[in-house]
């Protein structure tokens, strides 16, 4: 029994429920895709380039997703405060809302059930096979800002407390606590 192939072959059909022909309530399966990555991106992937690099498509068919999510109500774009020439991209409360008819959350919901070392195992089971794929086709896939070499973490005493300041070496940036969460376009994970 080849244990890898089984588990390539099951998830395979999982995949089933993320790519699917037609619409699944009104949204086509990119859309939903983009409407969930920029619903978890962090401040410098919410953008069209950034969207374009994770759905895995040109600038051309990301713009379009975003006008459809916009025409829809569950996206709108706003001028960057830092670079007037930059868009910045963000999910409104509909669309918040929206996602909790995400056709993923039954994926979610399964893995939800599990154990939390089962659990852990297993995201840190796919986060393995993405490295090792990153490794073989020379590029970064998208991740948690927390696992990133550009990310710094200055620890400073205070009267015995501890506080821990975040920035990010490549856009020279502070980068709040809660940031820290979230996803980055721009990840780079250290290979050993
Ligand atoms: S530290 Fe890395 S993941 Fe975080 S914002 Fe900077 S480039 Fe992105």
């Amino acid at each position: 029994m080849n244990l890898a192939r089984e588990s390539i072959e099951l998830l395979e059909q999982a995949a089933r429920i993320l790519w699917f022909e037609g619409t699944k309530h009104g949204l086509r399966d990119r859309e939903w895709m983009a409407l969930r990555f920029l619903s978890r991106a962090n401040r410098f992937s919410r953008t069209p380039s950034a969207l374009a690099s994770y759905v895995g498509t040109t600038r051309g068919t990301a713009s379009f997703i975003i006008g459809e999510l916009e025409r829809l109500g569950y996206l709108e774009r706003k001028r960057s405060a830092t670079d007037k020439r930059s868009v910045m991209l963000s999910v409104t409360q509909q669309g918040k809302k929206f996602l909790v008819r995400d056709p993923v959350n039954v994926l979610v919901e399964a893995i939800a059930v599990l154990d939390d070392d089962v659990k852990i195992r297993f995201r840190d089971t796919f986060r393995h096979v993405l490295d090792q794929s990153d490794a073989a086709e020379q590029r970064h896939h998208t991740d948690v800002c927390k696992r990133c070499i550009f990310l710094r973490e200055d620890r400073t005493a205070t009267d015995g407390k501890m506080t821990v300041e975040f920035s990010c070496r490549l856009f020279r940036a502070p980068i709040a606590e809660a940031e820290v969460d979230l996803l980055c376009s721009s990840f780079e994970y250290h290979r050993q």
